[in-house]
């Protein structure tokens, strides 16, 4: 057990953060996203401590955070010039792409694929945590597994209190989704898992932009998924989720019959909703709705709603990210209402 620390972001802090790194433990990390568990890369036992922290599947892959383009080559001996022409546009910023291993990034840091995960993030923060442990630092979402990813040093307290040394506070993720996760395949690029740089976006750098099926489908666990993330039970509050997809009328219709005093209404800012229902409001343009998203989902745990009833999310752009989160965070259960 751990007298876990909230700290502030000063200059002795990510110091004394970075310390920890360095003797093998794991330490929460605020980025873009949503904030990361940390620790060295290249460091199996304190990898390790990342996955039993947050009870994660031992084959779901972790991100690894590099805060200069140097970093790369001691993680992936074959870096193809496409993956620096993207790094060029979209570095530092939300972008993972999955690359081949070099030799010296430990099994448990893939999650056992000869490929890894590499991004470099935009928060200066983070950087300045990498720069100061001066390895890569591999982090997932610091979360407990299934439980909606944290965008907020409050909530990753709240998961991992006890069980991690430390939380670096750099405030409110300024995204608040996880990353756009790609391959590469040749000239193309494969969206494994969308984020709010889009297929748009990464079109500006290469014509062949492919969105993986499993971004929108269910991937069974014993299914083999492009990104083991797929497979896995994600972002869900202890509430179930329901997508009511259609129109505002249409869905208060259904809310009105199927709605008791403990289901909540998971609405778009300006929505007219009825003042007996039980409401939250989660944005109405995607990159508001992704900042929201996962905090709203928190809210709801601690509301103890039984049901959610959820708008449909726009999912164009950036929207994708948000429709494939809430897709999951509903164990893709969407009931048609119609317009
Ligand atoms: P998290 O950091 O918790 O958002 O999880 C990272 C996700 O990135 C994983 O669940 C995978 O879906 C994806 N990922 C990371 N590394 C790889 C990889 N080598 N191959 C495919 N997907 C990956
Ligand atoms: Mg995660």
């Amino acid at each position: 057990m751990f007298d876990t620390k909230l700290l502030r972001p000063t200059r002795e802090n990510i110091s004394y953060c970075a310390e920890l790194i360095k003797s093998g433990e794991v330490v929460g990390m605020p980025t873009e996203t949503v904030y990361g568990l940390a620790a060295d890369a290249f460091n199996e036992t304190a990898v390790k401590k990342i996955f039993e922290a947050k009870g994660r599947p031992a084959d779901n892959p972790l991100i690894v955070h590099i805060s200069d383009i140097s970093m790369l080559k001691a993680l992936s001996g074959d870096v193809p010039l496409l993956a620096y022409e993207l790094a060029e546009r979209f570095w530092p910023g939300p972008l993972t792409m999955v690359l081949p291993k070099a030799d010296k990034v430990p099994l448990i840091t893939s999650g056992g694929l000869d490929t890894v995960g590499i991004r470099m993030p935009k928060s200066a923060l983070a950087r300045e945590l990498i720069d100061a442990c001066e390895v890569p630092l591999a982090a997932p979402s610091a979360n407990l597994s299934g439980s909606p990813s944290p965008t907020s040093a409050r909530h990753v307290f709240s998961d991992l209190n006890g069980l991690i040394a430390a939380i670096l506070d750099g405030g409110e993720c300024e995204v608040g989704i996880e990353s756009t996760v790609i391959s590469l395949e040749g000239s193309g690029v494969r969206i494994l898992r969308p984020g709010i740089i889009t297929k748009e976006d990464l079109m500006t750098v290469s014509s062949t932009v492919f969105i993986d099926d499993g971004v929108l489908s269910e991937v069974s666990k014993d299914q083999k998924a492009a990104s083991p993330g797929m497979k896995y039970k994600h972002y869900s509050p202890k509430a179930r989720v329901v997508l009511v997809d259609g129109s505002l009328d249409k869905f208060l219709e259904y809310a009105k019959s199927h709605a008791d005093e403990n289901t909540y209404l998971m609405c778009f800012d300006g929505d007219r909703v009825p003042g007996n229902f039980n409401t939250v409001y989660y944005g109405k343009h995607s990159f508001e709705q992704a900042k929201r998203l996962f905090k709203v989902l928190r809210e709801l745990d601690d509301l103890n709603a039984e049901t959610v009833f959820a708008r449909v999310p726009d999912k164009s752009g950036a929207g994708l990210a948000v429709y494939n989160r809430i897709l999951r965070a509903a164990a893709f259960e969407i009931v048609r209402v119609g317009e």
